[in-house]
Formats: structure tokens, sequence, C-alpha cells
């Protein structure tokens, strides 16, 4: 006898996302959420940079470019009905040296291909609408926006309780058995059974695709993403969120200026190699999660390829007068006193056994389970299509009937 038709594992954005996905398509199918924290959100989804992405940077026809334009509209339409608060305030892309303008030519093009509107502007134009941005060159999304992430994340697990699921928090899963009935997880809050189980456990993804024998061949190495908070007499410095071009072989946008849904102003997340997967601090380390990165090819093979970046983002990290340079480069009137203490992230970036730093989102499944097993930015805005997607999996090879509505 199950105790649950489906569980799912993690309680951030995409777990909760998808057990209300499954919620809203079968009602009377009993879900099961289990997170190993105190509280939902406590690690990718509570510690963001709150962005609605558009979809300029992706590859057009990738799931990311997919999922975060339905993405964003989906997130619009439920803040809208559940009244969350929002601002579609715009994100300006800026070159702030004619080196740059090649590739931010590229992104406006790829921009254009993912089917955004946007307006490009010179650098006199772009000063007139940021006077205290400086650049040569930018473009302007006009439909990115910021909101909270976890507040949103709170709303439909409010769904989905509403709909009789349940969310068993301080639950953490040890291990997973499945068997020709469904699965037996066994976890630090008790033993549970279900017919299917769905995976969406951020950093770390890869132990439970490995609890369940999932072919892929990855390992989750945990970037930290540090901020700083911009001094008070900083919060209206910019109209817009202000981005740097990025460097397409990194799966990072660069340090940002950050428009927060609580009226202030956050710069950041630089991309530092964490020496623990929930490693808020430099200082922070754990031996398994080192010794594991270290045993694994891709891990080594990826640190010998972006040594140098990798590098410049640890003295960026230890040095907040090198970590402001990065942003005077378009914002020059920031001091260091400007810069506030803010809370870190940490992304769960999966990188194959050959090095490769996969850019797009991964999900795969077995008999009875799915996994996501790479979903960095922008999941948070994509969290509603990528539930769909699960769903339509699981319709696919679980045989159970259409849904609903998702
Ligand atoms: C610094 C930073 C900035 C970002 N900025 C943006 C942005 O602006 N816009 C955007 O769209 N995206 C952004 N992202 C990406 C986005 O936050 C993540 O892609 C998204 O939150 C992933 O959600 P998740 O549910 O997969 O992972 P998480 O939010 O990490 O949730 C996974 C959950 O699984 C739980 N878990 C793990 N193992 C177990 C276990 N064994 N048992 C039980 N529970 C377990 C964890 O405790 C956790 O709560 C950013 C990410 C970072 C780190």
């Amino acid at each position: 006898m199950s105790d649950f038709d489906l569980i799912v594992v993690g309680g951030g954005i995409v777990g909760i996302a998808t057990a209300r996905a499954f919620a809203r398509a079968f009602p009377g199918f009993t879900v099961g959420v289990l997170e190993k924290e105190p509280a939902l959100a406590c690690h990718q989804t509570g510690r963001n940079s709150g962005v609605i992405h558009a979809g300029v940077y992706y590859a057009p026809g990738s799931l990311k470019a997919r999922f975060c334009r339905e993405g964003s509209a989906d997130t619009l339409a439920f803040c809208r009905e559940h009244g969350i608060a929002f601002d579609q305030c715009g994100k300006l892309i800026v070159a702030t040296e004619p080196a740059e303008l090649p590739r931010l030519a590229d992104l406006a093009a790829r921009a254009r291909a993912n089917g955004l509107a946007i307006e490009e502007m010179d650098g006199p134009e772009l000063a007139r609408r940021e006077p205290h941005i400086r650049g040569v060159a930018g473009f302007l999304v006009p439909s990115s926006g910021i909101v909270d992430y976890r507040a949103v994340t709170e709303a439909m697990a409010g769904e989905l309780t509403g709909r009789g699921g349940t969310i068993l928090t301080g639950a953490e899963v040890a291990g997973i058995a499945e068997t020709a009935g469904g699965v037996t997880v066994e976890t630090t809050r008790g033993r549970f059974r279900a017919r299917h189980l769905v995976a969406c456990a951020g950093l770390m993804a890869d132990r439970l695709a490995r609890m369940c024998g999932v072919r892929a061949d990855f390992r989750i190495v945990p970037f930290r993403g540090e901020y700083y908070r911009l001094a008070k007499r900083r919060d209206h410095i910019v109209r817009h969120l202000i981005y740097p071009v990025p460097d397409p072989a990194l799966p990072f946008l660069g340090v940002h200026l950050t428009r927060m849904i609580g009226g202030y102003v956050t710069v950041g997340p630089n991309a530092v190699l964490a020496f623990a997967r929930e490693g808020y601090r430099f200082g922070d380390v754990s031996l398994r999660d080192l010794a594991e990165m270290l045993a694994y090819p891709g891990f080594r093979r990826t640190i010998a390829r972006n040594l140098r970046s990798g590098l410049g983002e640890m003295r960026n990290s230890l040095s907040r007068r090198h970590y402001l340079a990065l942003c005077q480069r378009y914002c020059p009137e920031l001091t260091l006193d400007d810069l506030q203490p803010y809370r870190a992230g940490v992304r769960a970036q999966a990188v194959l056994r050959d090095g490769t730093l996969l850019h797009d989102f991964l999900i795969e499944g077995t008999a009875a389970t799915i996994h996501v097993c790479n979903a960095p930015s922008p999941a948070a805005t994509s969290a509603m299509p990528i539930a769909r997607h699960i769903l339509a999996h699981a319709c696919q090879h679980w045989g159970l009937p259409a849904p609903l509505a998702a």
C-alpha cells in the first residue's frame, strides 16, 4: 500500500511547481513533497537575483529558450492571480568597451531570434536613460522583471496543500529503492512508499539520480554567487536592471545591478567555485563534497579549462576592491562604502564527464522516477514550464491518463 501516488523530493520552486502541476492535473492523486530543510526555498530559490528573465541569452530551440519565454509569461500571470508583488522594470545589457560590441550584436540577434522585442541604443542614449551608467552601447529588454521567488514558491505551496497535497519539511531523503510496484523512500522522518517519484533536489540532484541508477553521467559542481547590497542612498541609482555582456563560454551572466522587490539594489553575483555544496561563505568546506568533486574527471577537466577565469573570480571574492572594480566598469561612481553585506547563493551546475558545463536543462527518468538533473538559471523563471514538461513525460512513460490542466 502506497503512502502517496507521487513523491516529489525538494521544496524549491521546481519541486513545488511540479507537485502543484500534478495536483492540478489529477484531482484525487495523492502528492507528497519531502524537503530536508525546516522550510521551503532555503537554497537556490530563496537566494537568487529575483529576476524574471525574458529569454535573451539561450540558444534558440533549446529547452532553456522555450521554457524561459513561457515561464516569464506564466510567472507574471501567477503573480497577478495571487497578488504577489512584481515589477516589469526591464533589463539593459551594456557594452562598456568597443571590444564587446561584436558580442553585444550577437546577443541582440539572439534575443530577436528568441522572439523578443528589444531596443538598441548608443552610448549617449544609454547615458540619457540611465544617468549613473556608462557604456559605449547597449540594448533594453523591456519585458524582464523582478519578483521574490520565495513568495511565488509559498503561494504555489498554498495551492498544493489546498488541493490535498502534503509537504513534509525536515525530511531528508537518504535512500530510494525502486521496485515493480513503485518506490520506497528512506528519510529522516521515516519510510514512505509511492507509485512514482520526481526528484528536484538542486545542489543534490546527482546524488538523488545515483540512488535511482539514472544513466546520465554528470556531477553537480557548486558555484557560489556572492552579492553586495548597495547603501540605502543608492536605492534609486538605476531604473532598469543593468547587466554586462556575458562570456558566452560560461553559463553565468556576470555581476549585475539588480533592483530588488524590497526597494533596494544589489550587485552580483560572481561565480566562485564553492568547497561545499551548501557553502555560503568562502570558508565553508565539506570534505565529502570536495572528495567527490576531485574524484570526478569532468570536474578536473572543467577546472583546467577555466583556470584563469576561476582564479579571477576567487580574487574578486577575496577582495572587495577588485569586486568594486567590476561594478565600476559600468557604474563608475560606486565606492567601497556602497558595498554592504548581503546573502550569497550557490548555483547547482551540472558538469559532464568530458568537462562540459551543461548550459541547458537536463531531465532524465527511470521506470518509476524522473530527475531534474540540471536546472540552473533561469529555472526560477521557468519552473512552471519545467513542471509541465515533467508532467508530459510522466503521462507518456508512466501510463497516466491525460491531465486536466497544469
Ligand atoms: C546566485 C543565484 C542567482 C540566480 N538568479 C536567478 C534569477 O534571477 N532568475 C532565475 O530565474 N533564476 C535564477 N537562479 C536560478 C534559480 O534560483 C534556480 O535555478 C532555481 O531556484 C532552482 O530551483 P530548484 O527547486 O531546482 O532548486 P533549490 O531551490 O535549490 O531546491 C532544491 C531543494 O531540494 C532540497 N533537497 C536536496 N536534497 C534533498 C534530500 N536528499 N532530501 C530532501 N530534500 C532535498 C533542498 O533542501 C532544496 O530545498 C539563480 C541561482 C543562484 C544560485
